[in-house]
């Protein structure tokens, strides 16, 4: 039977795996089998719990149970929703749409998408927006976890570009994990480091992370700081380098320029002052320090744990500081390297679908780029003003000034931190269109317009991992029910919108979507890169089909792309230099205090993806974690007088949930751990059967005042015993 190389569908590692079918009864193919694609430079064979399962997900029972199979209406939110025709769906999607604008303006509608989507799909939505319609309203699901590390590289690098490969793990000296639990967010990476542990004992590994997470148990040096202490941790190595002269002095003076700022502002973040703000022994920080400067090839891995935060920004360019100050980039085994945490966060970048980016890593804010991106699409212009970002969009909704949104391939309902508030805004929203694979999501609840989407195993696109490494995502089986792929739903609308908004179409233009696959969409975005950091001119679905996964940059003439980024040192900023960042150190958005004395943290389980709605209906993927907890501390739980399994009252400023307890030797005092995948619940305990909205009841929507990224890891907390009856 044939057999389908594909790319995994779960996280930004991006493993290539083989997918094998077998027909029915009704000689229709359906997914039997997956295993690790042998050729793919990210896996080289091997999968994670996860990917080993994909195809069980794929089964034909569990799809009957939980896709949604055909397009629906509600006449009120209160009803069941009625099957319509694709048709019928598209153009009332379409009207009504057509008629908020035209009542409201442009800017009275948004689509919310995901980093699930493929590149094209991605594509066609910005261009639907920001062409189209005239409004930069399309943000994403990624902004809740990569724009701060996007945001970090624009700022000291130049682009957002992670300058490294994944064969830096291999040749890297010292291996500096922070905010990231790398063996169960990235567990094939996490494989790849092991592998090379072993290869090489005398690599060290210093992992930095409030929580001692399973990355953290296996490294050379634990550094368990303060919840959002990361800034002064950072400022308190450079400290250490400056005064024990381990900095690249030739690297600072040819290719950077800001670090007598810098130098001056980490002045005060002495060794002592530094434990102390970060809870560490000032020996520890001084033997990162050295292991950081001194190693041959330092490569940092780091992940929501700094990008999950109201200064994001500053966390992620504080650690960029370090690589620049000690040259310790741009060489094999050297750099810092974000890793992202959905499968497409990166394809997204790439294409602009943010509210504040335009294609092929053009910024919004800027005239020239505004306009190269109009005449590429022939409008007359892409409007100037700011789209809303994901937290001010739904805010948007809850206040009413935002009237309509369309939500793809994402369930805001429940992965939105603050969820009373999102709620809210659904509620409040005249038109709520949900595209979606599967049926009975929270967000699903909530839609007007229902319209079934083809996922994994179905879909055919590209895929951008965490290394820049482009990978085809192709088609085993055939879309389930009547689903359609994304750009499809996405096109169809677009055309029956242009016939009903004609503000942007060019004269003897027939039409500004003129695809006929997802190929067609993905050659015109390769256009839109020429001469651009991230120019991939030289690559074709047919050189990925033919030679594999490739990396950008690959400009035309290019026979693969690029490994490692400024490696003659000349960064893409006006000066040609990297810029060192000087940001003060600031405590957390939400600060514990008497009345809720506990810091939340979020984080994810191994076996687990996201809100559940692809693993969830797997019961081998629940042996790891098999029901929601808070974890505590033991000195904590002996303080409460509470055991494992106790139920507590768990309540922020936002709100209040239940949840079981788990007492846990890696939570420090006064600190709690909920993992993010749990969503709407009911939680069994020794004191009843209770409602739970999971982690996201309660946690803070506070953002980056630069990249938009909301604190979704840390939030205080009180913990109380729900009273036995
Ligand atoms: Fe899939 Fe990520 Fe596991 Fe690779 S590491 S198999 S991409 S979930």
């Amino acid at each position: 039977m044939p057999e389908v190389k594909s790319t995994c569908c779960y996280c930004g590692v991006g493993c290539g795996v083989i997918i094998e079918t077998t027909a029915n009864q009704s000689g229709d193919l359906v997914v039997s089998g997956v295993r690790g694609d042998p050729a793919h430079p990210a896996n080289f064979g091997k999968l994670c719990s996860k990917g080993s399962t994909l195809h069980l997900t794929a089964q034909p029972h569990l799809q009957k149970q939980g896709r949604l199979g055909f397009p629906a209406i509600r006449q009120n939110r209160e009803d069941d929703p009625i099957q319509v025709t694709w048709p019928e769906a598209i153009d009332t999607v379409a009207r009504r749409f057509a008629k908020i604008i035209h009542q409201y303006g442009p800017d009275s509608v948004g689509i919310y998408v995901s980093g699930q989507l493929l590149t094209e799909d991605y594509y066609l939505f910005n261009k639907l927006m920001k062409g189209l319609i005239g409004s930069n309203n399309i943000d994403t699901n990624s902004r809740l976890c990569m724009s701060s590390a996007v945001a970090g590289y624009k700022q000291t690098l130049g682009m957002d570009a992670p300058p490294c490969s994944y064969e830096d793990i291999e040749l890297a000296s010292t291996i500096f994990i922070t905010g990231s639990n790398t063996a169960f967010a990235h567990p094939i990476l996490y494989r790849r480091l092991e592998a090379a542990r072993q290869a090489r004992p005398e690599m060290k590994v210093i992992v930095v992370d409030p929580r001692r997470t399973d990355t953290a148990k296996d490294a050379d040096l634990y550094l368990q700081i303060q919840p959002g202490t990361d800034v002064a941790l950072y400022h308190g190595m450079l400290h250490i380098m400056l005064w024990e002269k381990w900095l690249d002095e030739s690297y600072i003076a040819s290719f950077t320029v800001g670090f007598e700022e810098l130098k001056n502002l980490v002045r005060d973040f002495t060794p002592k002052a530094v434990a102390k703000i970060c809870g560490i022994e000032e020996k520890d920080l001084y033997q990162a320090s050295q292991w950081f400067a001194q190693s041959p090839g330092t490569l940092s891995l780091y992940c929501q744990g700094l990008n999950q935060s109201a200064s994001g920004t500053a966390k992620n360019a504080a650690l960029i500081n370090l690589h620049l100050a000690t040259g310790q980039i741009g060489k094999p085994g050297a750099g810092p390297f974000s890793l992202t945490g959905q499968p497409n966060a990166m394809g997204g970048r790439e294409v602009g679908g943010l509210a504040n980016l335009l294609s092929a890593h053009r910024d919004l804010s800027n005239p020239v780029h505004r306009s190269e991106v109009a005449n590429f699409w022939g409008v007359e212009q892409v409007p100037e003003k700011p789209g809303l970002t994901a937290i001010p969009m739904f805010e948007a909704l809850r206040t009413k000034e935002l009237k309509a949104i369309w939500i793809v391939c994402t369930n805001p309902a429940q992965s939105m931190p603050d969820l009373n508030a999102v709620h809210e805004g659904l509620k409040n929203a005249e038109l709520v269109v949900v595209q979606e694979a599967y049926a009975n999501t929270a967000t699903t609840l909530y839609a007007d317009i229902l319209l079934p989407a083809t996922t994994w195993a179905e879909k055919i696109g590209t895929v951008t991992n965490s290394e820049r490494t482009i990978s085809k995502v192709n088609p085993a089986i055939a879309p389930f029910a009547s689903a359609k792929h994304d750009w499809q739903i996405a096109l169809e609308i677009a055309r029956a919108l242009e016939q009903l908004l004609t503000n942007h179409k060019k004269d003897g233009l027939t039409t500004l979507f003129p695809y006929n696959s997802a190929e067609d969409i993905w050659n015109e975005h390769r256009a839109t890169t020429e001469g651009r950091d991230l120019d991939i001119t030289g690559l074709s679905y047919q050189i990925l089909e033919d030679h594999g996964p490739q990396q950008w940059p690959m400009p035309k003439g290019a026979a693969h792309g690029k490994k490692r980024l400024y490696e003659d040192g000349i960064f893409p900023t006006k000066d040609q230099k990297a810029h060192f960042i000087a940001t003060p150190y600031t405590a957390t958005a939400e600060t514990v205090d008497a009345r809720y004395p506990f810091a939340l943290n979020t984080g994810r389980l191994r076996d687990q993806w996201h809100g559940m709605s692809r693993t969830g209906t797997l019961g081998t993927l629940f042996a790891h974690a098999p029901e929601p907890s808070i974890e505590i501390s033991p000195k904590d739980a002996s303080r409460m007088l509470l055991t494992n399994g106790d139920l507590v009252h768990v309540t922020s400023r936002r709100g209040s949930e239940i949840f079981p307890v788990k007492i846990s030797e890696d939570i420090a005092n006064s600190q709690a751990f909920i993992a993010m995948h749990w969503g709407s619940e009911f939680i069994s305990g020794s004191a009843g059967k209770h409602p739970s909205r999971g982690v996201n009841g309660l946690t803070c929507s506070r953002i980056d005042p630069i990249s938009g990224q909301p604190e979704l890891k840390h939030a205080a907390i009180k913990i109380l015993p729900v009273n036995l009856p």
